[in-house]
């Protein structure tokens, strides 16, 4: 059973082509910067010796359109797939479902009708989801396709912490709330987690931290999200590789009056030239941390603020817990970081939570655990999969296992 993910962006496609039936991936990669002179696609398969070979091309790529006749042409002439009807389904991460979603949704017009209404809560990243799915049921209009929303494991938020505390009005006229991301990713990693304490999800309280270039925290109770970092948009929270996370909303009228700078320049400096960009000038964490090493005090102070943040959210979350089995680290920054584990864990032993440092220290492509022998809490580091998770999503979606989801 072949299922190809597909995650489109503004600028690019990420896609990987899993056979679900041996679960093994037989193909992935991505174009980037289509629109621009200089466009790459990247493409690895799955080689004789069940290696991943990797081929890379440089040319340019006008658009979404022909960004998936790239993709089509890579998959067949790699051998991975000979025919679109060899697909059981497509499956689209799509980053904003509203409160209209909370499953994965077999495409049909009226979702495509409901996903481009949505837009305005997501401008960035809807319109270029759509773009992708539009263009792929185009291309292979016999497959079923699938929505799978980023939103979609947070709709189990209660009300007091998904409202914002202004009039009631804007929620209910202008659908203002938190409703947060990365779902596909914190549920996965908490079902792992309750996998490696061989406990019942259901009766778990777990904090994960999905830390990549986005990065939010969540809350998760008995399986259910019951509060999240992000909010409205992916901007509010930690602060991440160009994004503020919190700040203080009276900054940006200070910064019009200011400045003079327009509502829309400030959101693209909150956006894209903030969070460890804005701090120390790179946003990459790993060069963030060479800087560090090197001794470049803004660096030092963008990692220092990183951690303080991140565990000022698991103070908050543990409190609104009460009682905490496990902190999971996710992405690459969580997966890959011992400093940034170890800072966000620093002095809260009298919480229970204590990384063993030769632990974390550790390397490796399995998930694995990092807390010393003293803590009551246990600290895993589980690599997340979400394109894995869409694809076992969207099977779940055509073969009808989650409640049907007619469009509104
Ligand atoms: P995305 O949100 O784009 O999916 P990823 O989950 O791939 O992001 O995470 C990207 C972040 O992980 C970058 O900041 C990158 O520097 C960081 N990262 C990757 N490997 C390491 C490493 N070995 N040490 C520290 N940070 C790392």
């Amino acid at each position: 059973m072949k299922i190809l993910v597909i995650n489109s962006g503004s600028s690019s496609i990420k896609y990987r082509l899993f056979d679900m039936t041996a679960k093994t991936v037989l193909a992935s990669g991505l174009v980037e910067q289509i629109g621009e002179q200089q466009s790459r696609l990247i493409h690895q398969t799955r080689n004789d010796r069940g290696d991943m070979a990797e081929s890379v091309k440089t040319e340019a790529v006008a658009d979404h359109r022909a960004g998936f006749e790239r993709i089509g042409a890579a998959l067949t002439e790699s051998g991975a797939l000979t025919d679109p009807r060899e697909l059981s389904a497509i499956g689209h991460r799509v980053v904003h479902g509203g409160e209209e979603f909370r499953n994965p949704t077999l495409i049909n017009p009226k979702v495509i009708d409901t996903i481009r209404r949505l837009s305005p809560l997501a401008p960035l990243h809807n319109p270029a989801n759509l773009l992708g799915i539009e263009v792929a049921m185009q291309s292979a209009p016999q497959v079923p396709q699938v929505a799978v929303f980023d939103t979609a494991f947070h709709q189990s938020l209660p009300q007091k912490a998904y409202r914002y505390a202004i009039p009631q009005d804007f929620y209910e006229t202008h659908q203002v709330r938190r409703y947060g991301f990365h779902g596909t990713s914190h549920s996965y990693v908490a079902r792992q987690a309750a996998k490696m304490l061989d406990r019942p999800l259901d009766r778990l309280n777990l904090i994960t931290l999905h830390l990549g270039n986005g990065a939010s925290a969540s809350a998760v109770k008995g399986g259910k999200s019951i509060d999240t970092s992000m909010g409205m948009t992916p901007l509010e929270g930690l602060i991440m590789g160009t994004r503020s996370g919190d700040i203080d909303p009276a900054i940006i009228f200070y910064l019009k009056k200011k400045t003079g700078l327009a509502g829309d320049e400030i959101e693209t400096l909150l956006n894209k030239h903030s969070g460890l960009k804005g701090i120390c000038g790179a946003n990459d964490m790993r060069a963030v941390e060479k800087q560090a090493q090197e001794g470049d005090r803004r660096a030092q102070l963008a990692i220092e603020m990183v951690c303080y943040r991140i565990k000022k959210y698991i103070g908050a979350y543990y409190a609104v817990l009460g009682r905490l089995d496990a902190l999971v680290f996710t992405a690459g920054i969580g997966e890959k970081s011992p400093l940034i584990r170890a800072g966000c864990c620093r002095g809260m032993a009298h919480l229970g939570i204590e990384v063993d440092s030769e632990k974390n220290n550790r390397k490796g492509k399995e998930a694995f655990d990092i807390q010393s022998e003293n803590s009551g809490v246990r600290i895993l580091v589980i690599p997340t999969k979400e394109e894995y998770e869409i694809a076992k999503q969207t099977i779940g979606c055509i073969q009808n296992r989650f409640e049907s989801e007619s469009a509104p």
